[in-house]
């Protein structure tokens, strides 16, 4: 009976066509591209021709002939309509965590006179890690990690920068931007947000937002492969004022006039810093092509409608060994559901072995990502049926689901 629904849900689903460009292996339920984003076969494709065509045969030709140079532009202005930016707001580059470190930098040369970063105990460690290394570095800021649900009332006329992650990596819970965002002027400070989590599964909207700048990573929801390059957003009210702390060439205004004088490029290509990594560049653009044409607005509805579903079906199935700990309110999550149990790296590795992917976070949350571009309804009655089971007959409980892993 459920299941008829959720294939009828998935009839009615306007994104259901995206799915046809991924390739996900038969038999499997993937709710892990908060993770890692899924394969579509045009990138592999598109991989092989970088290497054996633009590479191989093309070399150092490539560079103009195959537009190499444009890779981080051109994927910019993909990247721009999912973030509500324009492109010249965006640098495609590096690693979340060095995009972070440049954005933290250079927010706090915004309010030189100001000495705290404030951000909460709910981050991402890396982010906090990188907050950290910049303060031991600068000598002369504090970092205040303050409880998650507290951020507003310590926003003071001493905050430099706040910095947070839109979506919690662990519940799920959503930090309200506008709100948060609108505060932390108030008082005068720069924000920085992270949106890991967010781009390619919710509505990020950075101008409604009023953003300062932002970072966040492309192989989750974005599918750009592992270690995809990473992105950097700057509004535009600040591209006279703002200033890299990591000047490399590809960020100079004419890379190739070899000056030794450091001139910005404009806007938010300042940002990039050494040679692009042609090989990601060329997947991730490759990935991004599918987004064409697709609403922002759309991918929230869908993650809310798989997200409901699924939380629905644990409350209707599922014994009470597991609590669902995400935010029930649609509008306070992103596009995942975490459940707390008890023996929840065990669980984890008993749906695994199953076929249904999610994730295990320490100490005791499951976490199932929705990825609305490609999972469906009939996924989702399908895994709560094997939690279900897995549940009521122990299964977690043997010893091949206890075993120590590296990457989790
Ligand atoms: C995944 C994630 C990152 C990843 O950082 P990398 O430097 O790309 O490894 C950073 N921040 C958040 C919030 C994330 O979810």
């Amino acid at each position: 009976m459920d299941r008829r629904r959720c294939l009828e849900a998935d009839l009615a689903d306007p994104l259901a066509a995206a799915r046809t460009h991924f390739a996900l292996p038969e038999g499997l339920i993937y709710l892990d591209g908060n993770s890692l984003g899924a394969l579509q076969p045009v990138v592999a494709a598109r991989l092989r021709d970088v290497v054996e065509h633009e590479w191989g045969a093309g070399l150092i030709r490539s560079w103009n002939d195959a537009g190499w140079v444009e890779l981080p532009r051109r994927i910019a202005g993909r990247l721009a309509p999912l973030l509500g930016a324009d492109r010249t707001e965006l640098a495609v580059t590096d690693s979340t965590s060095a995009n972070l470190f440049k954005a933290l930098a250079a927010a706090r040369r915004l309010r030189p006179d100001r000495h705290v970063l404030l951000t909460d105990d709910a981050n991402f460690p890396t982010d906090v890690y990188v907050a950290q290394g910049l303060a031991t570095l600068t000598g002369d800021l504090e970092v205040r990690v303050v409880h998650t649900d507290e951020v507003a009332s310590h926003l003071d006329a001493e905050v430099a920068v706040l910095t947070l992650t839109h979506v919690d990596y662990r519940t799920g819970r959503l930090h309200d931007p506008v709100d948060l965002t609108a505060a932390a002027h108030a008082v005068g400070a720069v924000t920085v947000w992270d949106l890991s989590h967010s781009t390619g599964a919710l509505d990020v909207d950075l101008h409604r937002w009023d953003a300062d700048l932002a970072v966040g990573c492309t192989y989750k929801y974005l599918n750009g492969g592992p270690g995809s390059p990473a992105y950097l957003y700057v509004a535009q009210r600040w591209h006279e004022e703002i200033s890299t702390p990591v000047q490399g060439w590809f960020g100079h205004a004419q890379p190739f006039a070899f000056s030794l004088g450091y001139q910005p490029a404009p806007g938010a290509e300042r940002f990039h810093d050494g040679t692009p990594p042609v090989l990601s560049m060329a997947a991730l653009e490759s990935a991004l092509e599918v987004w064409e044409g697709i609403d922002r607005a759309q991918l929230a509805a869908k993650a809310a409608e798989l997200t409901d579903r699924f939380i629905a079906l644990v409350d209707e199935r599922c014994d009470d060994t597991v609590e669902v700990v995400t935010p029930r309110d649609p509008t306070r999550r992103g596009a995942q559901v975490s459940l707390r149990h008890a023996h929840a790296d065990a669980l984890t590795q008993a749906l695994i072995a199953r076929g249904v992917i999610g994730d295990h976070r320490p100490p005791d949350l499951v976490r199932f990502g929705f990825a609305p571009l490609y999972v469906r309804h009939v996924d989702v009655c399908d895994a709560v049926e094997q939690l279900r089971e897995v549940l009521a007959t122990r299964a977690w409980d043997r010893p091949e689901h206890h075993a120590r892993r590296t990457v989790t």
